[in-house]
């Protein structure tokens, strides 16, 4: 029961699969916990986004709004827009990835908050402190390092089948 249809499970909600495929994932829904809840995660998560949007409603003078905002940006720098827009693509990433991986993303996204923090430790001690204290740091950091890796290859490999 390792062979978790996991990359199908989305397709397999918006019933984007043929026949054969579809029969597949419903005889291994049958006998495997983990997909049953990988499934009810997802069609958990579509159900929030979906009343999420459901409650929004645009204001009828939003395009105008919109439109004259731009124009004022447009007038301003360019430099302040892009670096708007990298932080909002970068979120409608998550957001795209959290809604295909439900959990599977959420453990990744921790194992990279935790990559980011120990680079952050350990550039503001490497700016900041004696070479004794410094190199044990390091070495801990490496140690942090090599355990984080571990598991985001396990994770990864439990994911992907
Ligand atoms: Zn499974």
């Amino acid at each position: 029961m390792n062979d978790h249809p996991t990359e199908s499970m989305s397709a397999y909600l918006d019933e984007e699969l043929d026949k054969e495929e579809r029969m597949r994932i419903d005889r291994h829904l049958l006998q495997c916990e983990i997909c049953r809840g990988l499934l009810a995660d997802l069609m958990d998560m579509r159900s929030q986004v979906a009343d999420f949007y459901g409650h929004l409603e645009a204001p009828p003078d939003l395009e105008l709004k919109v439109l004259a905002s731009l124009e004022r940006k447009a007038a301003a720098t360019t430099i302040h827009a892009s670096s708007v827009a990298v932080p909002l693509v970068g979120l409608a990433a998550l957001a795209v990835l959290a809604c295909l991986y439900g959990a599977t993303f959420f453990k990744l996204f921790s194992i990279v908050l935790q990559f980011v923090l120990t680079a952050a430790y350990v550039i503001s001690n490497v700016a900041s402190s004696i070479p004794g204290v410094w190199g044990s740091v390091l070495v801990l950091s490496a140690g942090i390092f090599v355990v984080s890796g571990l598991s985001l290859r396990r994770i990864l490999r439990s994911a992907a089948h």
